[in-house]
């Protein structure tokens, strides 16, 4: 159990600190909100996932091989051990979980009965690195990233060679459940957003931890109706560590982990500003009733702060 388990609104840190970059940051941020600390002593938080019938937050601590559950009533405890270094999530169309797990190589869906189905573990018949994070697009199909994060060490999950030869972006149909590349030329695909129109995928790419000087930037990659890719750009580039997770608010902006916190993006690529944590943070999300809280994985701990905007899915 983490050694720091605040129950009910959490830790407050005082006032976020914020940088704005461009004065417009000022309007989607709340000055005098604190950062609420809602829990630590995790080995490498990551994934965190809202479940708003539920009010709770689902998160992964990948090298402790467990999931875990916060709420405002509840605080924090266990959701599941093992979780097979289970490492980012997304809630599908149905409510289900679906999850990208290290440890078994797959990306799994979690039935309303607790089953836990497999949706994807091989590419042309090799097994995938290690699933990395997932999204659920609007027509119920699965995209995620397939870097080897999970299988470059024992750390998250069990060291072993890439079997295909790359690190893909892959999108599972909705209906006829076949694996299909999305993107090749990745280093290593992290974090992924897909905008409401489902045309414009946003997808980190963290090579830098492998090639020197490789990239620590967000694309924007354009698709067709058949989820097809027509374009490719550098979106953004983040300046302190590495990029890892994104979510998008109901204006279209990327919010993404960063080395110094959560920095935030316009659409047109403008960094508008950052919020600064004390620790290196991993992935993002937007929840609570509103959509205006977001969550903020950070290496030991789970963040929140409220902002003066809302997740997409509240648009
Ligand atoms: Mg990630």
């Amino acid at each position: 159990m983490p050694p720091h388990q605040p129950r009910g609104a959490g830790d407050s840190l005082g006032p976020a600190h914020y940088v704005f970059d461009m004065p417009r940051f000022a309007a989607l941020v709340r000055r005098a909100a604190p950062l609420l600390r809602l829990a630590g002593g995790c080995s490498w938080a990551e994934g965190p996932v809202w479940f708003g019938d539920h009010g709770c937050l689902l998160w992964s601590d990948i090298p402790a091989d467990r999931m875990l559950r916060w709420s405002e009533a509840d605080g924090v405890s266990v959701f599941r051990q093992p979780s097979h270094f289970a490492n980012g999530h997304a809630r599908d169309r149905q409510g289900r979980l679906v999850s990208c797990e290290h440890g078994t190589r797959r990306v799994t869906r979690t039935e309303h009965d607790g089953t836990i189905r497999v949706l994807a573990d091989a590419f042309e018949g090799k097994r995938l690195n290690s699933p990395n994070d997932v999204i659920v697009g609007p027509d119920g199909a699965v995209w995620f990233t397939d870097p080897t994060y999970g299988i470059d060490s024992d750390h998250e999950g069990h060291r072993a060679e890439p079997e295909y030869g790359g690190c893909h972006v892959f999108r599972i149909d909705p209906t006829t459940r076949r694996l299909a590349v999305v993107s090749d030329d990745f280093v290593r695909p992290n974090g992924l957003a897909l905008s409401d129109d489902a045309r414009l995928l946003y997808v980190v790419d963290t090579g830098g931890t492998h090639v020197e000087n490789g990239p620590r930037h967000i694309r924007a990659l354009t698709l067709d109706a058949a989820g097809q890719v027509v374009a490719s750009r550098l979106f953004a580039t983040i300046d302190v560590g590495f990029p890892d997770g994104i979510a998008l608010d109901d204006a279209g902006r990327l919010w993404c982990s960063a080395g110094d916190g959560v920095q935030c993006f316009d659409p047109d690529g403008t960094r508008l500003g950052r919020i600064l944590l004390p620790e290196a943070a991993s992935n993002v999300c937007f929840g609570g009733a509103r959509g205006n809280q977001l969550f903020v994985t950070a290496s030991e701990s789970l963040y929140k702060i409220s902002l003066a905007v809302r997740g997409a899915a509240w648009k």
